[in-house]
């Protein structure tokens, strides 16, 4: 595809958008002409209102003060998995809850959803043939996104809930109050988890050896168990022939794993301050994560979001709905990614299947009519909520349709389907209805655990990896 003949309405667009005198599209972002504070002049949406600005500059260099929570060369080898995966020679997994929890902070939850995705991409890699690129959306994802600023109930009107990492869900003006200091607890179990998600990576935990262990208690004896064990099963005979064959059983691949994290960068103060100066390249990174993507509430061209994530340099991605004009998104591609670096930009699609039938071809056409390379990936959640008894919830046929839709359309368009982005966990919830394991309406209540978006189970996530190994075998 080579370099872009970048198009005049892109260049126009730019130099309209940005105040700063204009860069050249080869030139990068670095100490000189970017600064992580620099989205301050522009409107950021979905901040929160705190009461006390002197609390959360403290508390905020306080954070600047510690240690980044990830390396900028881990996102240099993430950027290079990512590039492949746009090239159709590896796949992407995203998973994770809606939004972590400091109630629900435990080792046992990290285990069990770093499991799942190690079972997901065991059945991705032997199934799909191909190897997976594990990205958690964990270890950083408090913040979030609403769609209004206030939240009325009985009458009684309080700040809405942004997430913990900014106030509490619990409907009290206590907990609502925006508290600068949770910018800290929030790095702190950030940083606790990572340590833990490198244990399991580097310590044994995911050596290809044990992978007939990884399966989860109470999917013993469930249809997608069974069909998990099975290719368990065919690993541990393939092993054991090349250990036969004299293959070295202490080579990388079979004693650990690269697992990378990920959230959405939303909440500014808290991004700015774990910005950090790579000393090796002199550019900047966003330390609080190897992958941060754009929300898309947050992702108009002349605003903060975008104005921050222009100027680091890890592998970032952009959501996108089925409102993003074909124009704009080559704007945006332009923005976010100038040199055209292949795994730099994910775009992550969420349209729900019959808008993406409809909406998605010219996307992808106008992209590769500008010569731009992107990830493509699939975010099957965010288009598909719905409100059923009062419960927020996911229909799991909608999930699977659209994730159809949009390995369909990149058949019909000749492009690369690189990934997908789901909303789950490692625990038993009942979130979203149907699946195998056949959530009814009427179990949304039994265990329903989420702050925020419904996830999916376990069973219902297994059953969505082995259609996407059928998916990209065909
Ligand atoms: C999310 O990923 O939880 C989210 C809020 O997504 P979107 O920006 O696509 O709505
Ligand atoms: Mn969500």
């Amino acid at each position: 595809r080579g370099v872009p003949a970048l198009s005049r309405r892109h260049t126009v667009s730019v130099s309209a958008v940005a105040s700063e005198p204009r860069l050249a599209p080869t030139e990068s972002l670095n100490a000189k002409n970017w600064t992580p504070a620099q989205w301050r002049s522009k409107p950021a949406l979905q901040q929160p209102e705190y009461l006390e600005p002197e609390e959360v500059k403290k508390a905020c260099e306080e954070i600047a003060r510690m240690p980044p929570l990830i390396f900028a060369g881990e996102c240099r080898t993430l950027q290079q998995r990512l590039a492949k995966a746009s090239a159709g020679e590896s796949f992407v997994l995203f998973g994770g809850d809606c939004a972590e929890a400091f109630s629900q902070f435990s080792a046992n939850r990290i285990r069990d959803l770093y499991r799942l995705i190690l079972q997901m991409s065991t059945v991705l890699a032997f199934g799909g043939g191909v190897p997976v690129v594990k990205l958690g959306r964990i270890a950083g994802q408090f913040a979030k996104p609403r769609s209004a600023p206030t939240e009325t109930i009985n009458g009684v009107t309080l700040p809405a809930y942004r997430g913990d990492i900014i106030n509490g869900p619990e409907f009290t003006a206590e907990a609502r109050r925006c508290d600068p200091w949770r910018l800290v607890r929030a790095y702190n179990q950030s940083a606790a988890t990572l340590n833990l998600l490198r244990g399991f990576s580097y310590g044994g935990y995911a050596g290809l050896s044990r992978v007939s262990q990884w399966n989860l208690d109470f999917m013993k004896n469930t249809p997608e168990g069974n069909a998990y064990m099975d290719i368990a099963k065919r690993v541990d005979e393939a092993i054991q022939f090349m250990i036969a064959c004299g293959m070295d059983t202490n080579v990388p691949f079979m004693r650990e794993t690269e697992f990378y994290t990920c959230h959405e960068c939303l909440l500014l103060d808290y991004e700015e301050a774990l910005t950090r100066l790579d000393s090796t390249t002199d550019k900047w990174y966003g330390c609080s994560s190897h992958f941060l993507w754009c929300g898309e509430r947050t992702r108009q061209l002349d605003h903060a979001h975008v104005e921050y994530l222009r100027g680091v340099h890890n592998p970032i991605g952009v959501k996108v709905s089925d409102k993003m004009d074909p124009n704009d998104i080559v704007t945006l591609i332009a923005m976010l990614n100038p040199q055209n670096t292949p795994g730099r930009l994910s775009i992550i699609v969420r349209m729900g299947a019959k808008a993406l039938r409809a909406k998605f071809p010219a996307l992808i056409e106008a992209v590769q009519r500008s010569g731009q390379t992107v990830t493509w990936v699939c975010d099957p959640m965010h288009g598909n909520t719905e409100t059923v008894s009062g419960f927020k919830t996911r229909r799991y046929e909608n999930v699977r349709a659209e994730i159809e839709a949009f390995f369909d359309v990149h058949e019909l368009m000749g492009t690369v389907p690189g990934g997908v982005h789901l909303e789950m966990t490692g625990d038993n919830v009942t979130e979203c209805i149907g699946g195998g394991a056949s959530v009814a309406e009427e179990d949304l209540n039994s265990r329903y655990h989420t702050h925020c978006d419904p996830r999916l189970n376990a069973e219902q996530s297994l059953e969505i990896a082995f259609y996407v190994a059928q998916r990209l075998r065909q």
